[in-house]
């Protein structure tokens, strides 16, 4: 790489490296996770990759590379307040990562992060460290192969690598699923860099308090699947997943001492100087509105160009709010006009050639953050002109916090977020009550009528939309029940587009490359519920002119208003046109057979488990489906297989499925499932399968198969626990069932190849090789142990007198406990009367043990004391009985020293 390189340089130079060893370059997934609704934005590089690790996605490649945007702002990983105030933290961060699905492992993974950083980026070899994974409860296995991998690297000081424990060095998906331990790759940055340096008790190491040492980048070995929080197996197939953090690593090359003096951050720090026109003086003395500006402006850019424009809900809202928290910093410097299109096209311009989905939606992003400027320029004044007063009067009275209904208040009216509201208040010493925020909100919500059924995170304008639905109908295009909705018996006529919505605007026409919100007076789309993900798919003009919509979700934002959401791929769609709308059948197949196969297990579950197993939550997506229920105990390896073959023989059978619209009490009085928490009303629609005493018996508005056997096959993939009381099962079915089927053959022919053996012969050859192993080891065992004899014989020629008494002290290489005792006893039988104290060193530490014949016991001497005595040397302690005892330390370079505390004990004790 070349001198001073820029940051640009810096993340190709990554994603070369690993290109040129096999990698696929995988571009960035959007900050906005498909099909993860628990996850708010995309937080981490792994998640796009996710489903692979759990073996439900199947890609083209083994091996990635990439950098992803990252979001943290909200949740676990909420760093929002620290934003601005130090010098690395970040809301909007690049990680880069290269991966391996089942590819390679822990050799070339530290090899090549070696390779990389001290060849290609020419760290410095003697500055770098590294750690690795020993568990402190001794309950998963010490990961001494990287260990030993990371003592081959030429040129890495052994004295640089250390252990920690499952805080540190130990990655976890969830609570189960899958896991494994990591290696940290740490710098030293030099004495300079500690802020402590000051306190005489503080010492400067790894992943310690202070800022010299910096960790990286993490590597970490996915090797295990958690069932429970004490139960481990380990994977058909182990993955590396590393994780650098991009703005650190530029930082860290461009040797400077903030993130912020990067040229990631540095150019649009100069915009917002010469809009600020301050001297360099005055920035410097300003550092935090400069660092809040530069962070949001390059978070809501990237936001804004996914597709999260300012809102009231969820994603919307984080977007609203850290454009108006830049703003209100924007102020302390002077700048009251909108300002942060100007710093954004920095933004563009610095990334764009990089994600080219900035230079695409650019229009976009710099409408939007301007108009979001101007909206709460309306109203801050007056909102921090009410706040100021309320705090003045909390002051007064002497209270420290801000009640939560009052900030709930100065947002709903005055269009001030929380976030700047706490802002305010931290900077004079008071709290806000969050949690009484929310509660005000979530009322305000229910008194409102904007239900949380169309609230989600969409954030829509809900009184725009009804006035829409309320022009469409007065034009006489749609009747007063709003869209026609039929998901099962899809439209294939044209139909007039009646409204074009972009960037929460109607717009009478869009262009290519737009995102749009398509409204039709009917639809066959199905829109998300019951478990059951939206249908995409496409909508094209009627006239055969060309004009063509990709549509990638559905949405229902108010009561009878139905949008089909998607990007427009060709042609220029106007509102009045006809146009067709066409589901994407193959993947629509694949969701019902998901959907059909779920209530075939839900059936079977209540069959093999009992009639407690109740559905508790659902999700069918194309590739998988996801089935949680009440149950208080993992399920066996018996009651698993017979589900999941009760589900494949109703499959064979070949039922009709028979579906019913009645009304709701006559279908409760038949023994339909309705399911907890869903809501239902007048006539409901019906799902039975079987014969005249049905399987499975639902209400349901899902769409299903025709009959079973469409279904083909059902594989379960996953079963765990999800909460107390509370299984997940996750299975496949289709062509994924058929893809995961051949995938285990595979394996299991390559292992079969391996061997030499036949499928039939597989596990008995298997087997026999484990015990050749077993025999193997224990052979060994007994060698060592040998070995440890014969050692002892030697030393039992050097036993010396001291006080009269005949004593042996020896360090025996290679011995354990039990062997120590062996040849503790070996000497009583051989010494009627003497004093033996015996020690080794296991996993790097000392132990020991002393033993003592009756005669001297009477005497008054006791093998505990003495080994307290010599353990307090190594840093260690242990007792026993008078004539028996071990104990076990810490620095075994001190067992020499120690062995003569034996001199000082007899004589202290019988002189
Ligand atoms: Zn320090
Ligand atoms: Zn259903």
């Amino acid at each position: 790489m070349q001198e001073n390189p820029t940051g640009a340089d810096i993340r190709q130079s990554f994603i070369d490296f690993f290109a040129e060893r096999g990698h696929t370059f995988v571009p960035s997934s959007s900050l906005v996770p498909g099909g993860d609704s628990t996850l708010l934005f995309t937080n981490a590089g792994m998640v796009q990759f996710k489903d692979v690790f759990l073996g439900t996605d199947l890609r083209p490649y083994t091996r990635a590379v990439n950098s992803q945007k990252c979001l943290r702002v909200s949740g676990k990983h909420n760093d929002l307040e620290q934003v601005g105030r130090d010098d690395t933290h970040h809301t909007f961060f690049e990680m880069l990562g290269n991966w391996s699905f089942g590819d390679y492992y822990k050799k070339e993974a530290i090899g090549w992060a070696w390779e990389l950083i001290t060849e290609v980026w020419k760290l410095p070899k003697d500055k770098l460290w590294a750690t690795y994974f020993k568990d402190e409860l001794n309950e998963i296995p010490e990961d001494r192969e990287a260990a030993d991998i990371w003592l081959a690297q030429p040129g890495f000081n052994p004295d640089h690598l250390v252990p920690f424990g499952r805080k540190e060095n130990f990655w976890e998906m969830a609570e189960t699923g899958p896991c494994g331990p990591d290696t940290e790759i740490h710098i030293d940055r030099g004495p300079e860099f500690c802020e402590l340096c000051d306190d005489p008790d503080h010492v400067c190491q790894v992943n310690g308090d202070c800022g010299r040492f910096l960790e990286f980048w993490n590597n970490v070995f996915i090797q295990y699947n958690r069932l429970s929080p004490t139960e481990l197996v380990p994977l058909e197939k182990t993955h590396v997943d590393t994780g650098m953090g991009f703005e650190r690593i530029v930082s860290i090359l461009q040797d400077t001492p903030s993130n912020y003096k990067t040229d990631l951050f540095m150019p649009l720090i100069i915009r917002i100087q010469k809009l600020a026109g301050q001297s360099n003086a005055e920035r410097e003395a300003n550092l935090t509105p400069y660092r809040v500006i530069a962070d949001h402006a390059r978070a809501t850019t990237f936001l804004i160009a996914d597709g999260v424009v300012p809102g009231n809900i969820g994603r919307n809202y984080i977007c609203r709010m850290l454009i108006r928290r830049a703003a209100r910093f924007g102020m302390k410097l002077g700048l009251h006009d909108p300002f942060m299109a100007e710093v954004s096209q920095v933004v563009i311009d610095e990334y764009g050639n990089f994600f080219p989905e900035l230079k695409r939606n650019a229009t976009a992003i710099l409408d939007n953050l301007t108009r979001e400027e101007k909206r709460f320029a309306k109203t801050v004044h007056a909102g921090l002109e009410h706040l100021d007063e309320l705090l003045s009067e909390i002051k007064t009275s002497g209270q420290t916090v801000l009640a939560g209904e009052k900030a709930f208040d100065l947002y709903a009216t005055l269009g001030l977020p929380l976030e700047i509201t706490r802002d305010i208040a931290q900077e004079q010493g008071l709290e806000v009550d969050s949690a009484g925020y929310e509660q005000a909100m979530e009322a305000h919500r229910l008194i409102s009528g904007a239900g949380k059924e169309f609230g989600g995170l969409n954030g829509d304008d809900v009184e725009s939309y009804a006035a829409l639905m309320e022009a469409l109908h007065t034009s006489g295009k749609l009747p007063r029940s709003g869209v026609r909705y039929d998901p099962y018996q899809p439209v294939a006529e044209p139909m007039e587009v009646l409204a074009l919505i972009s960037n929460g605007e109607p717009v009478d026409e869009v262009k290519p490359g737009d995102t749009v919100d398509v409204l039709l007076p009917q639809t066959g789309f199905y829109v998300e519920a019951g478990g059951q993900v939206s249908d995409t798919g496409q909508i094209v003009s009627a006239k055969g002119d060309g004009w063509a919509i990709k549509v990638t979700g559905m949405r229902k934002p108010v009561a009878g208003i139905i949008l089909h959401t998607g990007e427009v791929v060709h042609g220029t769609p106007k509102v009045g046109d006809r146009a067709v709308a066409q589901v994407d059948q193959a993947r629509r197949v694949q969701i019902m057979r998901n959907h059909t196969a779920t209530h075939l297990l839900h059936a079977a579950l209540q069959d093999v488990l009992g009639r407690h197993a109740r559905q508790a939550g659902s999700l069918v997506a194309p590739d998988h489906l996801r089935f949680d229920f009440n149950h208080p105990e993992p399920m066996s390896r018996t009651e698993l297989l017979a589900v999941e073959a009760q589900v494949n023989q109703a499959i064979l059978a070949n039922y009709q499925l028979r579906i019913a619209q009645k009304p709701l009490d006559q279908a409760i009085n038949e023994g339909a499932t309705a399911l907890f928490g869903e809501k239902y009303e007048g006539i409901v629609r019906t799902i039975s399968i079987g014969d005249d005493q049905p399987l499975s018996y639902e209400l349901c508005g899902g769409t299903h198969v025709e009959e079973t056997s469409d279904i083909g096959l059902f594989l379960i993939t996953y079963e765990g626990s999800i909460a107390a009381g509370i299984r997940r099962i996750e299975a496949v079915t289709g062509w994924q069932a058929y893809q995961l089927a051949r995938a285990r053959m595979n394996t299991l022919e390559e292992v079969n190849a391996r061997l030499g053996t036949a499928s039939a012969e597989t596990v008995i050859k298997v087997e026999n090789l484990l015990q050749t192993l077993g025999g193997v080891e224990k052979e060994n065992q007994k060698l060592r142990k040998q070995l440890v004899g014969s050692a002892f014989d030697e030393n039992l020629e050097n036993i010396e007198q001291i006080a009269g008494i005949p004593v042996l002290k020896a360090v025996l290489p290679n011995a354990t406990m039990d062997t120590l005792r062996e040849m503790a006893d070996k000497f009583r039988q051989k010494n009627p009367s003497g004093v033996a104290v015996l020690a080794t060193v296991q996993d790097g530490k000392p132990i020991l043990i002393a033993a003592i014949t009756e005669d001297l016991v009477k005497r008054g001497l006791h093998a505990g004391k003495l080994v307290q005595k010599v353990a307090g040397v190594v840093g260690g302690g242990g007792g026993g009985r008078p004539t028996l005892a071990q104990a076990g330390g810490k620095d075994a370079s001190k067992l020499a020293e120690a062995l003569d505390q034996v001199h000082a004990y007899l004589h202290g004790t019988l002189d």
